[in-house]
């Protein structure tokens, strides 16, 4: 190796939120700290990306509430506003937060609530499903249920009491029981944190792909595109392959409107089949359903249009699936929003629905989604890598942070403190 190569004293890979976190935190911490990425925009899924003139979100959409706390942290600051959502689940519709109907609809329910509570506080099934069977029989909350095991691309067979608790426990404080939105779009997340590292003098570089990290007795070699690296310290967001079942893989649809065209009252529509549960379970099988459920949201505003991002969940294994299937759940999609945002087919500017497969095409991310939302605290998951002295964050986290965002963060956060004090313990 050549003897003026720069040696970095972190090098970071991947600037998703997790990456972003940690070089901030590093950098701050009074390292020098080289961020690298293989696309040529910051931000992995809680970015914006334009296609074919028009901005859509990528990703990240939704947040928990304790976002804005976790991003004050290392002096960003991001206007978030509660999020709306309006669910419609067969014949019920649902408001978020509930109107007088919704909570009518929800008032003789409260019993079954509180018994499903209780039976996660106690972790008495070790499943949601198995939860669900011998406490929870009452359609609503089921649903309820399912809609929350969509969000994380899994049957709830497959949710763990444990990780439903974590999620919305005070440990962790990622907010999921009050969702919030960047008043001015997802991209000011990513560019206030882009914004923050460089001021604090870090360096950032775009379309750089890390092939290998080779680990020195005192440092570390990143073999990249643009050539060889050096580092003390690596921390990186590198999709390892998960060891688990993953998640299902979800479908993005990108619709562009004109700026007059009506939209609902709130931000976000959720369609929903009757059982969504069983819905999930054909998905988990592999088998192509009858019904889809999807969600829209409003998206990003142009000077005379705005667009329309949605997402819906793949059969497992058709993740590359034939032009016959795609039409079909387009189709599907566009005659339900048809009857939700009447005059839609008419009005629109524009229109692409990307498969997993067409989504990582066209963004270089996968759209697979995680089981769980693990809390990453000290042993678990294990994100640290005594062979290699490499930490593991975000999405590179065997057991993955779950698909959210707050938890990508809190990686990133922790594994920066860790390389801090490792060092500090040195001689
Ligand atoms: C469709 C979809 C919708 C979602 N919606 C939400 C939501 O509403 N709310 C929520 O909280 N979460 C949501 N999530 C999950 C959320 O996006 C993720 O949990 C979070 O953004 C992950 O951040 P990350 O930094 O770990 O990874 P990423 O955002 O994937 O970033 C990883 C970065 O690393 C780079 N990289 C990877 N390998 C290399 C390499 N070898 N060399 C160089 N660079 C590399 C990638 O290019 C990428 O930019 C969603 C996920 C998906 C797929």
């Amino acid at each position: 190796m050549s003897k003026e190569m720069k040696r970095w004293d972190s090098v970071v890979i991947g600037s998703g939120l997790a990456g972003l976190m940690a070089a901030i935190r590093l950098q701050r911490g009074g390292h020098q700290v080289l961020l690298l990425d293989r696309r040529d925009t910051p931000g992995g899924k809680c970015g914006v990306s334009k296609l074919d003139g028009y901005r859509f979100t990528i990703g990240c959409n939704d947040f928990g509430a304790s976002m804005p706390t976790r991003l004050a942290e290392v002096g960003v600051s991001v206007e978030f506003q509660p999020s709306t959502t309006r669910i419609h689940m067969g014949p019920t519709t649902i408001t978020s937060p509930p109107n007088l109907g919704s909570m009518l609809r929800l008032l003789p329910r409260i019993p079954g609530i509180i018994r499903l509570v209780r039976a996660v506080r106690k972790r008495t099934y070790p499943t949601i499903g198995e939860i669900m069977e011998h406490n929870v029989r009452s359609s609503p909350i089921t649903d309820m249920l399912g809609l929350l095991a969509y969000a994380l691309g899994t049957p709830v067979q497959d949710m763990t009491t444990e990780s439903l608790a974590a999620s919305f426990s005070k440990t962790w404080d990622y907010g999921l029981d009050k969702f919030m939105v960047p008043v001015n779009g997802v991209q000011a997340i990513t560019n206030g944190l882009v914004q923050r590292f460089e001021e604090l003098g870090g360096t950032l570089q775009l379309g750089v792909t890390c092939e290998q990290i080779e680990t020195l007795s005192t440092h570390k070699v990143i073999h990249t595109n643009a050539g060889p690296l050096e580092a003390t310290h690596v921390a990186t967001t590198q999709e390892r392959k998960y060891k688990g079942r993953p998640g299902l893989s979800a479908c993005q649809l990108m619709l562009a409107v004109p700026k007059d065209f009506p939209y609902i009252k709130q931000r976000t529509l959720i369609h929903m089949p009757p059982g969504v549960e069983h819905w999930l379970k054909t998905l988990d099988i592999g088998e192509t359903p009858d019904d889809y459920g999807f969600h829209i949201f409003k998206d990003q505003e142009g000077e005379d249009y705005y667009t329309i991002t949605g997402y819906t969940l793949m059969p497992r294994g058709q993740e590359a699936p034939d032009q016959a299937l795609m039409d079909q759940m387009e189709e599907f999609m566009m005659s339900h929003l048809e009857t939700h945002l009447p005059g839609l087919q008419e009005a629109l500017l524009y229109k692409k629905f990307l498969s997993p497969q067409g989504y990582k095409d066209q963004w270089g991310l996968t759209s697979e989604l995680s089981l769980a939302i693990t809390p990453p605290n000290e042993d678990y998951p294990p994100m640290y890598d005594e062979k290699q002295d490499v930490y593991y964050i975000g999405n590179g986290i065997d057991i993955p942070p779950g698909d959210h965002a707050n938890s990508a963060l809190l990686s990133g956060s922790i594994a920066a403190d860790k390389i801090l004090k490792q060092q500090e313990l040195l001689p």
